[in-house]
């Protein structure tokens, strides 16, 4: 039965690849192991077939050849947030899908599903104006956004994903749909924060904002004053300006040869931040530091917007890792000493870090998009390097009983672009109100019945009992 299968797919395949811009790739191809490996070399997809689309034609071909072969639609950009491995799958590979178009007076761009945030900033730096990327410039835009995307602008200017005029999307039955507040609402509703399940998004128009400076950086200070820094931090954005966005970290830098000489092997505790109003006043921000204990390293500074990469300074290169996340109400004095017990060396963990929300984000009305969470101030993110499966065990069981610890000063909920995995696909529910998950469930029914995306945030669709029960039963997760 099984060959009989894939001699179909075989058969079918060579017809697929002549109605292609872009390529098809099966197992044992040249090209089959770049075109789906995930940046997070901890992952590693086997897809029946991945296909590399050049345009919202290819997709549809694809979608389509998925429905002829009984086969789950997987997507991948960058691969920089896995959620399940996409095997008995048509892999999706987005990333020469690189269209951005930005128009100055409008203050908006399209941006296609592969492109990655850095190119992004570029184009819209040479018109002074600003999208709402993330920490890294290497991560997709619109992978990032479908989760809800929070950025350096984020406190004042909000999240990506309440910054989308529109998307195109490639439904489970191969139609091409726009989705905005005036076309297909509820889809749209859907996308922005609670997207990636519903089919496959081939761009989506953004807003952008007239930044070009601002005063960012971090300071860093001796590990061993990381409860009085983090302290003296709550004070610091008690009544901090929206303008600010900013975070603390922990940081235990990997004794690599590449890393230079008086951090190699040492631990710091960081405030990082970036101020999105007038350096002058950015400055004023940063006496309260200044003023109280010198750091090792003070790199805050005024900077062009487009070096905002450099803030955090996260690595570009593929490599493997493990990351997860829990919302925090507060940070009480009992939750930083948990933060620094677990977080500073020995321990597994590279980097542990608390981001300041609220702002902007808090401001729009929980349910008018999918995005949870809006009232919860404090994401914590845990990132291990996980080189080996000893390794990964090992960091998995830490952050396991680590997240345990926080659980009194959690609010309960998730952040989905700060999963990944199967722990990203187990805790979905997590990242919604009650409401908002059995509204995307009904969606899911009416756009994507059989789970065709089914290696995203897990949203089973609305349906009975019994038939609930089968879909679950052929969408459990597989290791990898
Ligand atoms: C180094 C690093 C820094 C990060 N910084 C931030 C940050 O500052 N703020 C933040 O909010 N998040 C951040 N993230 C998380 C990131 O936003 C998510 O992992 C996001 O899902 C990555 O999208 P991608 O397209 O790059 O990755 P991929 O792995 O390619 O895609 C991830 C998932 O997004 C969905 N998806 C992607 N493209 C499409 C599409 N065209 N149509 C439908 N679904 C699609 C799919 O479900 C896919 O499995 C960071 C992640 C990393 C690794």
């Amino acid at each position: 039965m099984e060959m009989m299968r894939s001699s179909l797919i075989l058969s079918t395949i060579e017809a697929l690849q002549a109605r292609l811009k872009g390529s098809a790739f099966i197992p044992g191809d040249t090209g089959y192991e770049q075109a789906s490996q995930p940046w997070n070399l901890n992952f590693n997809h086997r897809p029946t077939v991945v296909v590399m689309a050049k345009n919202t034609r290819d997709i549809v071909e694809a979608i389509r050849f998925a429905g002829l072969n009984d086969l789950g639609v997987a997507i991948q950009a960058t691969g920089h947030g896995v959620s399940l491995a996409a095997d008995n799958a048509v892999l999706i590979n987005t990333s020469q899908m690189q269209d951005i178009r930005v128009d100055a007076i409008t203050q908006t761009a399209w941006v296609e599903a592969g492109v990655k945030w850095g190119s992004v900033l570029e184009q819209t730096q040479k018109f002074g104006l600003a999208p709402l990327l993330g920490s890294s410039t290497d991560v997709g835009a619109v992978g990032y956004t479908l989760g809800g995307g929070m950025g350096w602008l984020a406190r004042k200017f909000g999240l990506s994903a309440d910054n989308v005029n529109f998307f195109e999307m490639v439904t489970a039955d191969g139609h091409v749909v726009h989705a905005s507040q005036e076309e297909n609402s509820e889809l749209f509703w859907a996308l922005c924060g609670g997207g990636g399940s519903f089919g496959v998004v081939t761009g989506m128009e953004i807003k952008l904002y007239p930044v070009t400076t601002v005063y960012a950086g971090n300071l860093m200070y001796p590990i061993q004053s990381a409860k009085e820094v983090f302290v003296h931090y709550r004070e610091w954005i008690a009544n901090a300006p929206d303008e600010l966005t900013s975070s603390i970290v922990i940081m235990n830098f990997p004794p690599f040869p590449q890393v230079p000489d008086f951090l190699r092997g040492q631990s710091f505790a960081i405030v990082r931040g970036c101020f999105a109003g007038p350096v002058e006043e950015g400055e004023k921000l940063l006496q309260w530091w200044r003023q109280w204990q010198a750091p090792i390293v003070d790199d805050f500074k005024g900077m062009p917007f487009s070096m905002s990469g450099m803030i955090s300074n996260e690595p570009n290169d593929p490599m493997p890792g493990q990351v997860s996340s829990i919302w925090l109400r507060e940070l009480s004095d009992e939750m930083l000493d948990v933060m620094i017990r677990y977080a500073a060396a020995p321990s597994p963990l590279t980097v542990v870090e608390i981001r300041h929300a609220g702002g902007a984000i808090a401001r729009v009305k929980a349910g008018t998009n999918a995005y949870g969470n809006r009232d919860a101030s404090y994401i914590l993110e845990t990132v291990g390097i996980t080189p080996t499966p000893e390794a990964s065990d090992v960091c998995h069981k830490y952050v396991k009983e680590f997240k345990q610890a926080l659980q009194p000063y959690s609010t309960g909920g998730v952040y989905i672009n700060f999963l990944e995995g199967a722990e990203k696909w187990e805790q979905t529910k997590l990242a919604f109100s009650p409401e908002t998950y059995q509204r995307l469930r009904v969606l899911k029914a009416k756009y994507d019945a059989n789970n065709r995306f089914r290696f995203s945030f897990n949203i089973p669709a609305a349906v009975n009992d019994a038939t609930q029960m089968s879909l679950e039963n052929r969408t459990k997760p597989s290791s990898n």
